[in-house]
């Protein structure tokens, strides 16, 4: 019986990698993921079988590595950032409970949030809210319910998926609905590309934020009431100088 990897490979690919999720990509000689990420790592390991299924498949996905591990072989499910944040290792576990003798472990990885924290400067310092704005699982009324309570609650806000195609102008909604509790003025930043080529951040009011196109390769930070601007840095102040 093979053992089950579920191995988040941070933002970026390889650099931001952790040895941990490295040392259990190498120990696999089968690699299942989203075709996307798989085209990430497929020239890094040329000797590794890869198995991959479209967006809207994942449950298939699972069920695949799941029938490659009982055939004995080790198995790496892999997702960007972390596998538990918006990743695969929720559905790994669901799908895992019909394959009861199959070992599976969580390897985590770097997420959107931490790594695009880094690159704005230190957005995350004090209590914050994650929020995807995708409405392909979650109902677009539970979504603003969350980006109107994490407002009000003044959360620093950070947004995963908040644009595609289809969706265009949901970041500018939950623009209007943040503005309805927090200043215009309040300090956002978006990075698009963490750790990948073409790596690039913008740091811009909540007014600005609201009519600024992004795309799905982008993470969103939303500023809490103290949250400034420092040399060109977003910095939320953990609070120290008041204490
Ligand atoms: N499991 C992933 C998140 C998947 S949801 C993680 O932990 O990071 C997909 C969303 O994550 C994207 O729409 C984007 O908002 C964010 N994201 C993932 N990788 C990113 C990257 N390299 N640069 C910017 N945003 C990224």
């Amino acid at each position: 019986m093979g053992k089950i990897y579920v191995v988040g490979l941070g933002p970026g690919a390889d650099m931001q990698m952790t040895m941990e999720a490295k040392a259990a990509v190498k120990q696999c000689g089968i690699i299942v993921g989203y075709t996307v990420y798989v085209d990430l790592v497929k020239e890094e390991y040329p000797d590794k079988v890869f198995l991959t299924t479209p967006m809207t498949q994942e449950v298939k996905r699972c069920q695949m590595a799941f029938e490659e591990a009982q055939k004995g072989q080790d198995v790496a499910m892999i997702c960007s950032g972390d596998a538990g944040i918006y990743g695969m290792a929720g559905l790994m576990l669901e799908v895992g409970k019909e394959y009861p003798e199959i070992e599976v472990e969580i390897v985590p990885g770097i997420t959107a949030a931490n790594g695009g924290a880094a690159v704005l400067g230190a957005p995350l310092m004090h209590d914050f809210a994650v929020i995807s704005l995708s409405d392909l699982l979650t109902p677009w009324e539970k979504i603003e319910k969350r980006v109107k309570a994490a407002a009000m609650a003044d959360f620093v806000i950070c947004l995963y998926n908040p644009s595609s195609r289809k969706r265009k102008d949901y970041l500018k909604k939950a623009c209007e609905m943040m503005l309805e509790y927090k200043s215009g003025d309040t300090v956002c930043g978006t990075v698009r590309n963490i750790g990948r080529d073409g790596e690039e951040s913008q740091i811009m009011t909540l007014s600005r934020l609201k009519d600024t196109e992004v795309d799905m390769f982008t993470t969103v930070f939303i500023g809490n009431e103290q949250t400034i601007e420092i040399n060109g840095k977003m910095v939320t102040p953990r609070g120290y100088r008041n204490v």
